[in-house]
């Protein structure tokens, strides 16, 4: 009976449970996993799905209440059936994750509870180049709302642009965190705030955030378009991202779409990002990155005067359309999810104006309305992603270590019993 590590990971896609003594922590991620997903489960529901034994389903369960992960509440059905069955739930009093979305020039935070619920949000704008500015900004944003928290804090997670090391496109431009060498001012705010610190790329963090809570939910795989001030992907694999080499796999913002086209932050010409992100409307219209947010694009989308807006949105469009072709044509993906702190009014126009799209490996496969499919929480879909970093292990039945990790002690890993070996990040 004894399934190997890797038989276990494999099980997983199918929903089931493994059935070895040191797959225990295992299990109990694929049960919390398999109610999350439902929204509510009976003991007999979840035995069903996951192949596991009643037994152990309610080993599992009666652990999982007694932590206070999950709640039981009686299911209301006919009475002459007799006694209704137990349910259970997501405990959304389970705790918080405090999520910290960096972009140039502002931070953005909220207190996220264990069923994504946003239950505060903050904001503050800074010179993400200042190091000190910096950390004491992201000090005031924690500091904020750990006072509003009177649960349990899970940690926090932040999520900043990329490419993330020592990558030739590290750092550069005004849609990465200029002026930045390395992370340590990250290790800063761990040790200030003693609490346990994730981080990833926000187009990764924005995936995962969509994976629990989103649009994504019922997709073990999809590719995530980061659209935001710069533009970001992340292939999704049994929700995990690729991480590629170093970590930096699918930086869609940086592939090169117009031969001898505009000049990019990173020293090539005619990226992706030059043509879709918030930075080159902001170009377009002559505002500012940081008033580019403040534009009111749905009032100005319905004037069919307003040229340099209407301009950007049909060339936008048109880099799209060879966007979605392209990573269409690598990966066929299921889906092509977009997200990010893009306004989804201006989402929505583009996606419209790039229809028909480019004949592909998916046309004529996908299934109507599944193709290309926008986050439900588009303005939100970044501090969502960055938040979910901290819980996302707990609620994930994988056995390797999806974040990187600041610190490597972590509290999820106790509770269930299964101590993190995650690398670093880069
Ligand atoms: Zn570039």
């Amino acid at each position: 009976m004894g399934a190997t590590k890797g038989a276990a990971a494999r099980m997983r896609n199918t929903g089931r449970g493994a059935t070895q003594q040191s797959s225990a922590p295992y299990n109990r991620r694929v049960v919390l996993d398999f109610i999350r997903q439902q929204g509510a489960a009976s003991r007999k529901d979840i035995a069903d799905m996951v192949s596991l034994s009643p037994q152990t389903v309610a080993n599992i369960t009666n652990d999982l209440e007694a932590i206070g992960l999950i709640v039981s509440r009686r299911q209301k059905v006919d009475k002459s059936r007799g006694q209704p069955p137990i349910a259970f739930e997501l405990n959304p009093q389970a705790g918080n994750a405090i999520g910290i979305s960096l972009e140039p020039g502002r931070a953005s935070a909220a207190l996220v509870n264990l069923v994504g619920e946003i239950r505060s949000r903050c904001e503050v704008e800074m010179d993400t180049s200042d190091r000190q500015q910096m950390l004491a900004a992201m000090l005031q944003l924690v500091a904020r709302l750990r006072r509003e928290s009177t649960e349990r804090l899970w940690g926090i997670g932040v999520a900043l642009p990329g490419p993330l090391g020592h990558t030739d496109l590290s750092f550069v431009g005004p849609t990465a965190l200029e002026g930045w060498s390395d992370l340590s001012v990250l290790d800063e705010l761990r040790e200030t705030t003693g609490l346990p610190l994730f981080y990833r790329v926000d187009s990764v963090a924005g995936a995962l955030g969509e994976t629990l809570f989103g649009v994504a939910r019922h997709l073990d795989d999809f590719f995530y378009l980061h659209l935001g001030l710069g533009l970001g992907g992340a292939l999704v694999i049994g929700r995990s991202a690729y991480p590629g080499a170093d970590g930096n796999a699918t930086e869609i913002g940086h592939v090169p779409v117009v031969p001898g086209g505009t000049p990019c932050y990173c020293g090539n010409r005619g990226c992706l990002e030059r043509y879709v992100s918030m930075h080159s409307l902001a170009e377009a219209l002559g505002v500012t990155d940081h008033d580019v947010w403040t534009v009111e694009l749905a009032q100005r989308l319905r004037n069919p005067a307003d040229e340099a807006l209407h301009a950007w949105c049909r060339q936008a469009a048109d880099r799209l359309r060879d966007a979605v072709c392209i990573i269409e044509n690598m990966l066929d993906p299921r889906s092509i999810v977009i997200g990010g702190s893009a306004p989804k009014v201006l989402v929505e126009h583009l996606v419209a104006l790039a229809q028909p799209w480019h004949k592909s490996v998916r046309g004529g496969m996908a299934e109507p309305g599944t193709r290309l499919v926008l986050s439900d929480r588009q303005d939100d879909s970044s501090i969502l992603g960055a938040a979910v970093l901290p819980i996302y292990e707990m609620l994930s039945p994988r056995l390797e270590v999806l974040q990187q990790e600041r610190r490597p002690d972590v509290d999820v890993a106790e509770l269930l019993g299964h101590r993190a070996t995650g690398k670093r990040g880069p």
